[in-house]
C-alpha cells in the first residue's frame, strides 16, 4: 500500500490448481501455472486459493480469474517477500513481458500480516488483485491507482468481501475496502463530511490488521470454511 515506481501498492503470489475447479463454469481457465501461489504461511495460502475460487461475477476474483486464469501467456504469481517495510502489507508489481509472457506478481509481507484476521487478509489481497488488473488493462500509464480505486471501485471491493465474508456488516466491509486508501482525496472528503464514521472505520480496519485473539475467538470466518 505504497507507490514504488514499477511496484504498485499491493501483494500476493499463486500456484493455482483446484481439483474441484474443473466442475465450475470457469474450469476451462484453470491452467495450473497461470496463477502461482506459494506462501510460507499455508493458512494464508489456503485463504487466497479460496478467495480465487469464489469468483462470482461482479467480484475482483472473477475478473482476475477471467484475465490471469485464461491464458498460458499471462501469469500472476503470489509470494512472500522479506524486504518490505512494516507499513506495507503487500506490493503488486506491474507485469512485464518475459520470454513472450506477461508476468505480474504480488509480494506479501508475512511478518506484517501475521496477526491479521482472515477478513483483513482478504481485503489486502483483493486490493492487490485490483492493482494488478488496473495495470494490466492500461499498461505504462501514470494513473493513480488509489485515487481511482477510492472513487470508482469501492463497491467492487465491498461486493467481493461480501461474497467471501457474508457475516461482515456493510460498514465493516466498507471499512476494510478503504484499507490502503487512507491517503486519497476521497478519504479526506469522507473525514470532513462524516468524521465519526471515518474514525470508526479506520479503527475497525486497524483492529482487523492486528488481532491478537485466538483464531477460534475471532467472529469472522470465510464463507467457504
Ligand atoms: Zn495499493
Amino acid at each position: 500500500m505504497c507507490n514504488i515506481n514499477a511496484l504498485l501498492l499491493s501483494f500476493l503470489c499463486v500456484c493455482f490448481y483446484q481439483p474441484n475447479f474443473a466442475e465450475t463454469a470457469f474450469s476451462v481457465y484453470a491452467k495450473p501455472d497461470t496463477i502461482a501461489i506459494k506462501l510460507k504461511n499455508k493458512e494464508t495460502e489456503a485463504l487466497v486459493r479460496n478467495l480465487l475460487k469464489e469468483c462470482k461475477p461482479g467480484t475482483i476474483p472473477y475478473i482476475i480469474q477471467q484475465t490471469f486464469g485464461s491464458s498460458t501467456e499471462i501469469h500472476l504469481s503470489i509470494n512472500d517477500f522479506l524486504q518490505l517495510p512494516d507499513s506495507i502489507m503487500a506490493i503488486a508489481i506491474e507485469g512485464n513481458v518475459n520470454r513472450d509472457k506477461y508476468v505480474s506478481s504480488i509480494l506479501v509481507n508475512k511478518e506484517a500480516l501475521q496477526f491479521s484476521t482472515d477478513a483483513y487478509l482478504a481485503s489486502v489481497f483483493l486490493h492487490e488483485f485490483l492493482h494488478i488488473y488496473l495495470k494490466f488493462t492500461r499498461p505504462n500509464t501514470l494513473f493513480n491507482d488509489h485515487e481511482e480505486m477510492a472513487n470508482d471501485h469501492l463497491k467492487l471491493l465491498e461486493n467481493s468481501l461480501k461474497v467471501a465474508f457474508p457475516n461482515l456488516s456493510q460498514l465493516e466491509r466498507e471499512a476494510l475496502s478503504w484499507g490502503g486508501l487512507h491517503a486519497t482525496s476521497a478519504w479526506k472528503t469522507l473525514v470532513q463530511k462524516n468524521r465519526k464514521k471515518a474514525v470508526y472505520m479506520f479503527g475497525f480496519c486497524e483492529r482487523e490488521r492486528v488481532n491478537l485473539l485466538p483464531k477460534e475467538n475471532q467472529t469472522l470466518a470465510m464463507a467457504a470454511q
